[in-house]
């Protein structure tokens, strides 16, 4: 399913969050990608829209997070 303005960025590579205090977010002041050339380790998932996923472990885990996000957005009118 697509949703236009939601694209997963970068296919769901890893994330920085600045309000996330885990691992690899901890010494970051911008959201900025973790993983340059890949999609996984640990890190948060950002749609086009903006909006961070939490925390989490694997490419995979930011892949239904975005799903997730989608089927949110999908049952309320825009
Ligand atoms: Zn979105
Ligand atoms: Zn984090």
């Amino acid at each position: 399913m697509r949703m236009t303005g939601h694209g997963l960025q970068d296919e769901g590579a890893a994330y920085s969050s600045i309000h996330c205090t885990e691992g690899p977010c901890k010494k970051q002041v911008t959201v900025k990608r973790l993983t340059p050339g890949g999609t996984g380790g640990e890190g948060h998932a950002l749609c086009e829209c903006g909006e961070l996923s939490g925390h989490l472990e694997t490419g995979n885990a930011r892949d239904r997070w975005h799903k997730g996000h989608k089927t949110e957005l999908a049952k309320k009118p825009a």
